[in-house]
């Protein structure tokens, strides 16, 4: 073993090992009791990001305990075809080589998307690799692969046919660039400085005017009515009078609603429903019409306006308010605007023929899922907000109006019928017209990703790979995408199979960068995961990241990834010294020292506590009982007190100390998986790998306490330089571990200070304890640790008395 512990070199000699190995893959086998995570698949162009290396820390780390402890452990991989984003990065070298997606037509644009797609797309699973997720590659699958496409078809009729998906007219967020509809996740907000303008529209019978203020001069030629709330007293008595719209000199009417908010402006709105959302209610709700004066490109349609963009249009309409008088005044006006995270295109809200599912019918039998906990949502805050999001959803907006993705599969008539089946119909079902034309838009990117529990294992088809991995047990992502994706795969598995796709859902924290804000490349704040795995390794990344993880929000803490890579050297410094003192083939031995008995106690203790964690998928405190078990426990007691055994080459010490370190290395394996099958593989007559070593039985921790009293009395030691009375194996410990020699033993008089300190503490503990509204009041756990103080000051004080 090197003096050194280096990890580049090693993790990616361990990585390529082990999947060559064929460790990794998991094979249908009814024999055996399945455990599976269906990992995120992430997006085709992607690299790794840190959210995605905490994720995959959680996730394999809970794969390799379970495949540990003997179940046939599936971590499935893939990735997700992420329409708008790929077609997207090929449309930038289209227009690179001087041509454009619609120069190209669809076809060739498709040919050329996956063209791309051989050449640069899936590199994110190579950044997998690097972390050393234990996914089994071979089984990788895309969102666009052959039979994923058939699985998202028959997913598609089968909820058209249930009467839960339609066509509708509606507002929807609209980038201009993309020319497509977009989900709300998909939007960036931001806040702009912007200039109010108050525009008078003059009442159509007589003299007078409203005052309306607008962010949005541009979209008046679109007015269709004026709102003013019906308990406001400045505009009681004009509600059902006209005004005149500037401009289009349209007459629309005044009307009364509720939603208008009294403070903002002037307390009078301008009702344009085909670009704004609550417009659009409003005006649903009053019968009003929805003229549109806004093209798909963003640019103005309106009379007079005609391919002008707004901000020209808007200027052209001021001056005409101007030269009539009807402008009143112009102030700044700070407020939040959409954006597309994309092309960073200001966000058109519009009206436009969609599909949609109705949320109604699909939501219920998730909901059922979810309250009656047969899914649990990791913690507990999160269920509730799952439960929430679901309860409160909207109808989905499931239609893209861009080329790649899964094309819908409608086709209509001549007359306008729509057939909806798996593949191309020969007649329109309903006049059995041949000439058909497809849909043309695409699925939103999630509407995919839904099946992704089975669709990956092979559904619609009855595979060996379905009947024993599904239903599986875990999926682990952030809590950004629970409405978007989480519920949905709830729901999809319960409809099309019967039963739940996972027991359990870890929502991991949110990973802020350092300064506490979100992660962002226009304030330069980001984490280079690439950068944290060079400088520190794959070990320490996953351990830093899993011991940060308390939280729902936490900052990036290299401390935390920096205390991982101390645990590696430490240990790897502590299994060189047991290595080099237990060389050549071991006898059989019962531990028989004090030291002994109790790491192995302290071992089987931390592992059930460690145990208890991971079962509540608390991360970061099992990081730390690792964290304590290896530095305090296992280097600066155990290892100490039995150095010189070993060195002696006491055979029980030579056997202890080797089970006890491949125990050590079990218990780390899962969180720090590189270092420790390193070690392992340096262990004597080792013929196979730790990943695939079964996980230790927990037992006997009666002499987990041993040490306490040679701990209690080294910490008087060191505070008062007193020496205490110990005998035997208690005596060899503490010297060993004490070394009087590097604390160099100070007078009695120090003995004497300590005394008093103790005799201090001890009077204080009893009279807390003589308290009778204390013992009553407060928590047992309080009394208890208080009355084992008391005890503990006690034996201290017996240890110095003369
Ligand atoms: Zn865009
Ligand atoms: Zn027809």
């Amino acid at each position: 073993m090197q003096p050194r512990y280096e990890p580049h070199g090693v993790e990616e000699r361990w990585q390529q090992t082990w999947e060559a190995e064929g460790l990794y893959n998991a094979e249908p086998d009814p024999s055996r009791t399945p455990y599976v995570d269906c990992h995120p698949p992430p997006n085709v162009t992607g690299r790794l990001h840190t959210g995605h290396a905490l994720n995959l820390a959680v996730g394999d780390l809970l794969i390799r305990w379970k495949r540990m402890q003997g179940y046939n452990t599936l971590f499935q991989p893939g990735f997700d075809h992420a329409g708008i984003s790929t077609q997207n990065v090929v449309e930038k070298a289209l227009i690179d080589e001087g041509t454009s997606r619609r120069e190209l037509g669809r076809e060739k644009f498709e040919a050329r998307v996956w063209e791309w797609l051989h050449e640069y797309g899936g590199k994110i699973l190579d950044d997998f690799r690097r972390i050393g997720a234990s996914l089994d590659y071979r089984r990788s699958r895309f969102t666009m692969d052959e039979g994923y496409v058939r699985a998202v078809m028959q997913f598609f009729v089968h909820l058209y046919r249930r009467g839960w998906i339609y066509r509708a007219n509606r507002i929807i967020n609209w980038c201009p660039h993309h020319e497509t509809s977009l989900s709300d996740l998909e939007l960036e907000h931001e806040d702009v400085d912007d200039t109010l303008s108050t525009i008078r529209y003059p009442l159509a019978d007589g003299d007078g005017y409203i005052p309306i203020a607008t962010v949005r001069p541009a979209t008046i030629p679109a007015d269709v009515a004026v709102a003013v709330h019906p308990e406001d007293p400045r505009y009681a008595e004009l509600i059902g009078r006209e005004v005149i719209v500037p401009w289009t000199e349209n007459r629309v009417p005044v009307i009364a609603d509720e939603r208008v908010e009294r403070d903002f402006g002037t307390g009078a709105l301008k009702i344009t429903p085909a670009h704004d959302p609550t417009d659009f209610q409003i005006g649903r709700d009053h019968g009003l019409p929805e003229p549109s004066c806004i093209g798909a490109d963003g640019l103005v349609t309106a009379a007079g306006l005609e391919g002008l963009t707004q901000k020209e249009a808007e200027e052209k309409i001021l001056a005409w308010c101007k030269e009539r008088g009807l402008l009143e005044q112009r102030e700044h006006y700070r407020h939040s605007v959409a954006f597309c995270e994309r092309c960073h295109s200001r966000i058109e809200p519009r009206i436009s023929m969609q599909w949609w599912c109705a949320m109604d019918g699909i939501k219920q039998r998730p909901l059922e899922a979810l309250r009656s906990g047969e899914v649990r949502y990791h913690p507990e805050s999160q269920h509730r907000f799952a439960i929430d999001s679901l309860e409160n959803a909207p109808d989905w907006c499931i239609s893209r109006q861009i080329w790649w993705g899964h094309q819908i599969p409608a086709w209509y008539c001549p007359d306008g019928h729509i057939t909806v089946e798996e593949s191309a119909p020969d007649a329109c079902a309903e006049c059995g017209a041949t000439d058909l034309t497809r849909e043309t838009d695409v699925l939103d990117t999630w509407f995919s990703s839904a099946l992704w529990p089975f669709a990956t294992l092979g559904w619609p088809d009855e595979t060996p790979e379905l009947a024993q991995f599904y239903p599986g047990n875990v999926n682990t992502t952030a809590r950004d995408i629970i409405r978007l994706w989480e519920n949905r795969m709830i729901f999809s598995g319960l409809e099309l199979l019967g039963e739940r796709p996972f027991d359990d859902v870890v929502i991991h924290p949110t990973v802020l960068a350092v300064d506490g804000r979100r992660m962002s490349k226009s304030l330069g704040n980001g984490i280079d995961a690439f950068e944290v795995l060079e400088r520190h390794g794959a070990d320490a990344t996953r351990y830093g990241l899993l011991k940060n993880s308390l939280t729902q929000d936490v900052r990036f803490s290299y401390a935390a990834i920096e205390e991982g890579g101390k645990l590696s050297n430490k240990l790897w410094n502590a299994a060189r010294l047991i290595v080099t003192a237990c060389d050549g083939a071991l006898p059989a031995a019962k531990p028989s020292s004090l030291e002994e008995r109790w790491i192995l106690a302290r071992l089987s203790q931390a592992q059930r506590r460690i145990e208890a964690s991971l079962d509540e998928f608390d991360f970061a405190h099992a990081m730390d009982e690792l964290y304590h078990l290896t530095f305090d426990d296992f280097c600066d007691w155990y290892l100490e007190a039995v150095k010189a055994r070993l060195y002696d080459g006491d055979a029980d010490a030579r056997v202890t100390a080797t089970a006890a370190l491949e125990w050590l290395l079990k218990l780390l394996h899962p969180a720090m998986p590189h270092v420790t099958e390193e070690i392992w593989s340096h262990l004597p007559e080792r013929t196979s790998r730790l990943i695939v070593a079964s996980w230790p039985e927990a037992g006997g921790e009666d002499e987990a306490g041993a040490l306490e009293r040679v701990q209690e009395y080294a910490q008087v030691f060191r505070r008062s330089g007193v020496v205490p009375q110990l005998e035997g194996d208690e005596k060899r410990i503490f010297d060993a571990v004490v070394k009087p020699d590097r604390a160099p033993q100070r007078e009695n008089g120090n003995a004497e200070a300590e005394r008093e300190r103790l005799r201090k503490e001890i009077a204080r503990a009893e009279k807390q304890l003589a308290n009778e509204r204390f013992v009553e009041n407060a928590p047992a756990e309080v009394v208890d640790a208080e009355r084992a103080k008391l005890e503990r000051y006690r034996r201290e004080l017996d240890a110095i008395s003369e």
